[in-house]
């Protein structure tokens, strides 16, 4: 029997999906869900920032022509990510595709780092990641469909030259194989997860005070040659969560220039 015809540029279509992506205030997690708007779905933005950013985030949502709702919400609250995924579902719709962005980075040598640092990056990085996927998943099985990407970091697979970041990476590690994980425990149930792992990428979490002098060396060391623009990390987040992708699962996509071929 023939194949039916291919329709290719339908397969990154989102018309009719709703999503929602946590650090939807800033950077990345922003100018993704502006991309996933424009790519047809409705988006509910979650950030813990009360300054502003949500709101520039859903000018731009409307500015596509599409829904978007705005939650303020820490992602190491599993009471408050349960009750945004409920909101996002009463709004807009059943939730069928999420984006867990919100993280943070800070540096100190390992043998000085103390235990509030250390467990405080965890508790949002790889904690916030696991509790926004356990939300998010519980309303996609109830569906029996959905697509999960968690934004890790090359940080997860290689060990950044001059960046005394151990806690940092580890999470990083941690979210790459966590995502492999909760892949196979829904690979049969309709979930796909994957997660992306962005290089050196030009936003507020790379501007911070202690690193503005290491831009330079970011760019040198990265066979580009250039840091990534936030907007490099939309494509690969749209080709995950669409129907492109539908034979991915449990991948993580390196998005970095090159850095990790060296
Ligand atoms: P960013 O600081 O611009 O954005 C992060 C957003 O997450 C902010 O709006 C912040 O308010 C939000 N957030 C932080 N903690 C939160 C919490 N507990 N609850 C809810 N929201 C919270 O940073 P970015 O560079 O866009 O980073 C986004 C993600 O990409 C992070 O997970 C980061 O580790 C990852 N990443 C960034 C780079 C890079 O070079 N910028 C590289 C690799 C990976």
């Amino acid at each position: 029997m023939a194949d039916p015809p291919l329709n290719a540029p339908a397969l990154f279509d989102l018309s009719g999906r709703v999503a929602l992506v946590t650090g939807a205030g800033s950077g990345i997690g922003q100018r993704i869900a502006i991309g996933l708007a424009q790519c047809g779905a409705d988006v509910a933005c979650l950030d813990r920032r009360e300054d502003g950013g949500l709101a520039e985030t859903a000018g731009q949502i409307a500015a596509a022509g599409r829904r978007a709702l705005t939650l303020t919400a820490d992602v190491t609250d599993k009471a408050a990510l349960v009750s945004a995924v409920a909101r996002t579902e009463a709004d807009l719709g059943a939730l069928s595709i999420a984006v867990n962005c919100a993280g943070i980075a800070n540096a100190n040598p390992a043998e000085e780092m103390d235990e509030d640092q250390y467990q405080t990056l965890m508790d949002i990085n790889m904690k916030g990641v696991f509790l926004s996927c356990q939300a998010e998943a519980n309303a996609m099985l109830r569906h029996g469909r959905g697509a999960i990407v968690n934004i890790a970091s090359m940080s997860g697979v290689i060990v950044n030259r001059g960046l005394m970041q151990v806690h940092y990476n580890a999470s990083k590690a941690g979210v790459i194989h966590m995502t492999k994980s909760m892949a196979m425990e829904w690979v049969e149930r309709g979930i796909r997860v994957n997660s992306i792992s962005p290089g050196y990428t030009a936003t507020p979490m790379n501007t911070r005070p202690e690193m503005v002098h290491q831009t330079r060396e970011f760019e040198r060391q990265t066979p580009m040659q250039r840091m990534a623009s936030v907007d490099e990390m939309v494509g690969p987040a749209i080709f995950l969560l669409s129907d492109a992708a539908s034979y991915c699962t449990g991948v993580d996509l390196l998005v970095d220039g090159g850095f990790c071929c060296w």
